[in-house]
């Protein structure tokens, strides 16, 4: 029996139907052109309700439908053969967008991405790795970001934007804490961008963002346990464990790269000695190579091609760096128990490079049953995998509520 007043129960109805508008949503940003009745069967939900919101999303200008010819039939999901041709549903891609930015010790890249998480524009700024001041890295961004939306079509809109820090993100407000390598400490970073660029701004540390676009569209699509490793000058992880993230008591879980691996070794910027990335960072591959620090990952390019050339002091420094990657990821694989470890940045050139030595550093240092299983993999993403995650960042709020967040859009 029902006791809930008829109010009650209509309020209840109402939060049924936003949350299966997100859900309808969510799908087609994340799976591409899908039609009616693949959603009908995706969504557990009747022909008569996909139709509704379907109509509710194409009203609101988020996804537009297409009759379901044979080649859309076959990007949605169906056998192309026979049967009664099904509308596909597709993101409004074009008009419906988000502003993307990754803060990278030696890179800047902000890009335009639309719904369906394809990057439709970008802007990328190398930088010499030295401190940078904040708000001098939001003037940039500022400018880079208005020639962006400059460029959008005139019934096009930005959602919001979503920035990546090779550093400390405080989960409850965004607050930037810590980011060594460029001399950050406790700035509010999310709050000056977001009056820089008059859009909501959210957050994130960049290798939490790298593991959340592999998970949602990347290398690791369902697999629910998987580590992301950022190397750019240091080690930082991105986690997934049991389809979720990895947030910690304050959001600072995953810094692995202050993890001791050789106690009493090279002193750490973070005022310890030995951490992982003292060992298999960008800096002691420079350092062992014979090259000028700070290099960021072309120099890491140019250690690989010397080694091709003969160059012997090149082959010990990749030796060194990736023995120790495999030792740091062995400690990962105990720990987290990952189906995939995706090896980021820097790493993936060095494991691309020296792939048996990082493995049997692996097979040496991790215990058997976690290993059995794990797969060392590139990111599918390349050097975007934080980049395509700022984006999820910026469009979550649309893809949680799409009618609160178009009614904001509206009254802005
Ligand atoms: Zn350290």
């Amino acid at each position: 029996m029902d006791l809930a007043t008829p109010r009650a129960r209509g309020a209840r109805s109402e939060d049924v139907r936003r949350g299966n508008l997100g859900a309808l949503l969510r799908h087609v940003h994340v799976h591409g052109p899908t039609s009616r009745s693949r959603l009908t069967s995706e969504l557990a939900l009747n022909r008569s309700t996909i139709g509704d919101l379907t109509g509710e999303l194409v009203g609101a200008g988020l996804v537009r439908e297409e009759p379901g010819g044979p080649s859309n039939r076959l990007a949605a999901g169906g056998t192309g053969t026979g049967g009664r041709p099904s509308y596909v549903v597709l993101p409004e891609t074009e008009r419906v967008q988000a502003l993307a930015i990754d803060i990278g010790v030696t890179h800047l890249s902000v890009a335009r991405v639309g719904l369906g998480g394809q990057v439709l524009a970008r802007r990328d700024i190398d930088h010499r790795r030295t401190t940078r001041r904040m708000r001098d890295e939001v003037r940039t961004i500022g400018k880079v970001a208005r020639e962006l939306l400059g460029e959008l079509a005139p019934n096009a809109f930005c959602t919001g934007a979503g920035a990546a820090v090779p550093g400390m993100v405080r989960a409850r407000d965004g607050m930037v804490r810590q980011v060594p390598n460029l001399g950050w400490t406790d700035v509010p970073l999310g709050q000056v961008l977001a009056e820089e660029l008059g859009l909501p701004v959210t957050v994130g540390n960049d290798a939490d963002l790298g593991v959340l676009a592999e998970h949602v569209r990347g290398a690791a699509v369902d697999c629910d346990d998987v580590v992301y490793l950022a190397g750019h000058s240091g080690i930082g992880a991105g986690v997934f464990t049991s389809g979720r993230p990895l947030v910690g008591n304050d959001g600072y879980a995953g810094e692995v790269g202050h993890l001791v691996v050789n106690p009493g070794g090279i002193e750490c910027h973070c005022g310890s000695r030995g951490c992982w990335e003292t060992e298999a960072g960008e800096e002691r591959l420079f350092e062992l190579a014979g090259r000028p620090a700070g290099g960021g990952l072309a120099a890491v390019r140019e250690v690989v091609a010397a080694v091709g050339d003969g160059d012997a002091a090149a082959a010990a420094a990749i030796r060194h760096v990736a023995t120790w990657l495999g030792t740091g990821t062995a400690g990962v694989v105990n720990v987290f128990n990952p189906e995939v470890v995706i090896l980021g940045g820097a790493l993936a050139e060095i494991y691309a490079a020296a792939a048996p030595t990082v493995q049997a550093a692996v097979e040496e240092a991790a215990l058997r049953p976690p290993r059995e299983h794990v797969r060392l993999v590139p990111p599918a993403f390349g050097l975007d995998s934080s980049l395509v995650g700022a984006a999820e960042l910026a469009f979550a709020p649309l893809l949680s509520d799409p009618l609160l967040e178009m009614s904001r859009l509206t009254a802005s």
